[in-house]
């Protein structure tokens, strides 16, 4: 095991991707999980906070330390079984996403989940309950997560599986490796109605206890191994990116395609199920043209979509997917399509690299991303998406809108050059919050909450429920020293 001492050797462990930056006592890099045990019963013993870092590639600050030890999984990062035949892998926490989905499709097989940045781990996917693009079609981590090997605070093991231990009447009762058990009364929030949710603990009637560690952020365990559920890989994919002159259209077109892929998926009909549909605006466009000239000039917004398809289907569907754009006067000629790998990945690209032009502008400036996760029903979306057009030009700051518009879940990244503009970034951003939770929507859809954004999360849930929150973290962590900071201020914990 790796032991860093001295902050010039471990800066890089005291920020993630939200430009916060944190202090710590050392950082530990352990190669098993009995090191693992070790470190944490020590530090339990002597009430010494841990965090826990994955790839930290995380926005809101979730892996960035205040003060005590980081564990780093870095080293616990190898595939310990693929069982073909059973479509399930397991794995160790650290394995890298991208290393994970390239060895299971060299197999044959599919591993959807996919945020849109693939350095992360597999243990802060499942942290997070990350999820990204094709969650549109394939749902975010939470489902594919089979069992979960956990060390908790005072260095016992959870070793459970999904379809095994469930809630009753609002108690989960699970036995660690070292004979306790564990009585955790659940908070009793209701889950918002939206397509994803990674604002607190995972709540429902009856409670899978494999979900309770799915998006609980470090502050319940550390989880070391994971089995993970596979689908068979997709013989072929169609996609494209379709720009528009009118963002009437384009809106007109992501709900039809919508509703067709629903209708798709429910078997009422055979025609386009799309895997994703992303959003860019204006000022995505003209942000990313930088990096891709080719973004013609005269769209005022784009749809990337992603289609399966087979050599019998493809044909028809390539068709269908044509004559939908053409009905809602999308600029085809401009439009990107490809059914090759090559360009396909090109596409997904031209959408990461936006994120990351953002972050870079923002470090430029030396400001912090103030950009918003939040969710809404259905019904409530369009709303959503007025109000935040109508703020943003009030504000006269720079923006871009990006993301999942297939679930109702777009990225609204505000762009503050200086620290008058920050300041008025984060009065719009409250707005933006005020509103979505009116709207029954949730303040995080896919990022979680970390410390960045644990007062919204107050405000989504009020103390009632932060108090129930905290209540249950300390069933499992009592002297809460685990991801400490992380979904609710320590004035909570102590
Ligand atoms: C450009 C860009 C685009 C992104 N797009 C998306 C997107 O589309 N969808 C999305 O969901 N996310 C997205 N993210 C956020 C990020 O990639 C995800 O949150 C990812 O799941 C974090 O994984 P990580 O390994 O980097 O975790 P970290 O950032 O290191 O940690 C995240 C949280 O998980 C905890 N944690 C990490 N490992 C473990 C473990 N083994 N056990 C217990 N707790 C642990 C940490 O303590 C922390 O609270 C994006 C990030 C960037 C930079």
């Amino acid at each position: 095991m790796q032991v860093k001492t001295y902050k010039d050797e471990f800066e890089s462990y005291l920020k993630d991707a939200s430009n916060l930056v944190g202090y710590a006592d050392r950082v530990f890099i352990p190669e098993t999980t009995d090191e693992i045990i070790e470190i944490i019963s020590k530090a339990n013993a002597d009430r010494i906070p841990v965090t826990i870092a994955g790839a930290r590639t995380g926005t809101v600050g979730g892996a960035v330390p205040f003060g005590g030890y980081v564990i780093s999984l870095e080293r616990l990062n190898k595939l310990l079984e693929l069982d073909r035949k059973n479509k399930k892998a397991t794995v160790q926490s650290g394995l890298i996403l991208k290393d994970f989905q390239r060895i299971v499709e060299s197999e044959g097989l599919f591993y959807p989940p996919d945020p849109t940045e693939w350095s992360c781990q597999i243990g802060g996917n499942i942290a997070t309950n990350a999820s990204g693009a094709r969650s549109f079609k394939y749902g975010a981590t939470r489902p594919y997560v089979q069992r979960l090997k956990i060390v908790l605070a005072d260095g016992s093991i959870l070793d459970i599986e999904r379809g095994k231990i469930f809630s009753q009447n609002g108690i989960i009762e699970l036995e660690t490796s070292k004979g306790n058990v564990i009585r955790a009364k659940l908070p009793t929030y209701r889950q918002p109605m939206v397509r994803k949710n990674t604002s607190g603990y995972f709540t429902a009637d009856k409670v899978d206890a494999v979900d309770i560690f799915i998006g609980s952020e470090g502050t319940l365990g550390l989880v070391v191994e994971a089995e993970l559920k596979l689908i068979d890989k997709p013989e072929a994919f169609f996609s494209g990116i379709v720009f528009f002159k009118e963002e009437t259209d384009l809106l007109a077109c992501v709900n039809e395609a919508r509703n067709l892929s629903f209708a798709s998926r429910s078997g009422e009909i055979d025609s386009i199920d799309a895997t994703l549909l992303e959003y860019f605006d204006r000022q995505a466009l003209r942000f990313i043209a930088k990096k891709f000239p080719e973004v013609p000039g005269k769209a005022c917004s784009a749809l990337f979509f992603e289609q399966e398809t087979t050599e019998k289907s493809e044909d028809k569907l390539l068709q269908m997917w044509l004559e939908l754009f053409e009905k809602h006067n999308a600029l085809l000629e401009d439009s990107w399509f490809t059914t090759n790998e090559q360009d396909r990945d090109r596409m997904r690209h031209f959408r990461h690299a936006l994120p990351v032009a953002v972050n870079e502008t923002i470090a430029r400036y030396n400001q912090r991303k103030v950009g918003t996760d939040m969710a809404v029903p259905d019904e409530n979306f369009a709303c959503l998406l007025r109000f935040y057009k109508l703020k943003l030009e009030e504000s006269r700051l720079d923006y871009v809108i990006f993301g999942h518009i297939g679930d109702n879940h777009l990225h609204v990244n505000l762009l503050p050059k200086t620290e008058e503009e920050a300041v008025k970034a984060r009065h719009v951003y409250g707005r933006f919050v005020a509103q979505a939770i009116m709207l029954g929507g949730t303040i995080s859809a896919e990022h979680g909450i970390g410390k960045h954004k644990r007062k919204y999360l107050y405000m989504q849930m009020g103390e009632r429920y932060i108090n129930e929150m905290v209540a249950f973290k300390k069933t499992f962590d009592p002297n809460a020293i685990l991801g400490r900071g992380n979904l609710f201020d320590t004035k909570f914990l102590d």
